[in-house]
């Protein structure tokens, strides 16, 4: 693409993008009467319009109807998300559920693929990970009775490197070929913005023998993924980022279906049995073959309505052209933002397979102070210690005007 450095390029491409309605869609916070340009969608996604009145109808039911709606209505309810979910991450639907919160997945998850006996016992996982997986992981590894100062491998760039080379990443998993677990490392890193080799990383783990699997709170919503030909055993994601569910709404599983059949350790809950017999309360617990066998508890129905909103949306949208759009906005804000000054380095990889929507801009001086400044001008982005601005524009609700602005507004703060 040959990007301009002009509003009226910018223009031009809103002009041209297929996904131009889908801004309207959605409701903006308010800066002094006016739209905030909302770059945050990787921390908290935009509400979508329809929510509220979502979430109503299902408060009317309650009212209503009393226990009669969970008979007539939510029994069943997180299957209204299977097919949407199933297409979001390219699995089939029954290697999906919808359930609980991202790291409470990632612990139920763990019970069953991080097996560890006295030789084979590592964890590998990204230094720096999000630091809720980082917890996850340790705690999991101390569980067990090991000690993940031993048990835990982190990967680390190479020396004045900001981000991890797949080589890198494959050579260390040959080099502990015999003490490997269990792989966990985020889809797409949260601070540094870089998107992992899933395949290639799920190819070597196996043939080293362990389970691999993927947090993708940064990367289901954003990424083009295709789990189950990835082979993938497991992942887990959050709805509230990307995928605009709003605040804690529940997570999403997938579990590769060749395991679907699990006779290995897991944690049960009456929702995952068997769903014919559920209701007879037997006292054996019988899985529902599938991802659905690792539900523990009844469906969280009201913020499953906000997520049945936004799952909407991007079934019809296409995470197809949502991705191609992503790449075009991202790759604008990159060639913009190279052009304003050596104090704003880029960290995050320049290539498009490396990345999702997100770059990550280390600010070399005065960069809490041009944070502020950015918010008090209505731009709502987020910092992370010590010294980055993390800037997402989203597909759905970012246009390449709100990326010309946001450009013109940083370049007249730093220097
Ligand atoms: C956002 C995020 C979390 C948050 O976890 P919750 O259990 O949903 O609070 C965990 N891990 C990663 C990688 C994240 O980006």
């Amino acid at each position: 693409m040959n990007y301009k450095n002009t509003i009226v390029f910018a223009q031009g491409m809103d002009l041209r993008d297929p996904l131009k309605d889908y801004r309207s869609q959605f409701h903006f916070p308010q800066k002094s009467g006016k739209d905030v340009l909302y770059f945050c969608g990787n921390s908290l996604g935009l509400m979508p319009k329809t929510t509220a009145a979502a979430v109503n109808k299902e408060l009317n039911v309650w009212e209503k109807e009393g226990v009669l709606g969970q008979h007539s209505r939510w029994e069943a309810y997180h299957e209204h998300l299977t097919d949407s979910t199933a297409r979001l991450v390219g699995a089939n639907p029954s290697e999906v559920v919808v359930m609980n919160a991202l790291t409470v997945n990632l612990h139920l998850l763990l019970v069953s693929f991080y097996q560890p006996t006295p030789q084979r016992n590592k964890i590998v996982i990204e230094q720096g990970a999000f630091p809720s997986d980082q917890y996850a992981v340790e705690s999991q590894i101390r569980f067990h009775g090991f000690n993940p100062k031993e048990a835990l491998i982190e990967l680390i760039p190479r020396e004045g490197e900001k981000y991890l080379r797949t080589d890198d990443i494959l050579n260390t998993l040959k080099e502990n070929s015999n003490s490997i677990a269990t792989i966990l490392i985020g889809g797409v890193n949260y601070y540094s913005g870089q998107a992992f080799d899933m395949e290639k990383i799920t190819k070597v783990g196996h043939e080293i023998g362990a389970y691999v699997g993927f947090d993708l709170a940064h990367g289901a919503g954003n990424l083009l993924l295709n789990l189950h030909d990835w082979n993938v055993d497991f992942a887990a994601w959050c709805s509230y980022k990307y995928i605009c569910a709003g605040p804690g709404s529940p997570g999403g599983v997938f579990i590769h279906e060749r395991h679907g059949n699990w006779e290995g350790p897991r944690f049960a809950g009456w929702w995952g049995h068997d769903k014919g017999t559920r209701f007879n309360m037997g006292p054996d617990f019988v899985p529902i073959i599938g991802a659905e066998g690792w539900q523990i508890s009844n469906s969280p129905v009201l913020s499953m309505a906000c997520l049945r909103e936004s799952m909407s949306i991007f079934d019809e949208a296409g995470m197809k052209e949502i991705r191609t759009k992503s790449e075009l906005l991202t790759g604008y804000l990159e060639y913009l933002v190279k052009t304003i000054s050596d104090n704003v380095e880029i960290i995050t990889p320049f290539v498009p397979s490396e990345r999702g929507n997100q770059l990550s801009l280390v600010m070399k001086e005065n960069g809490k102070v041009v944070f502020n400044e950015l918010g008090e001008k209505g731009i709502v982005c987020d910092w992370r210690e010590p010294d980055v601005i993390r800037i997402a524009p989203s597909p759905l609700y970012n246009s390449y005007a709100d990326i010309y602005f946001f450009f013109e507004i940083l370049k007249s703060l730093v220097v």
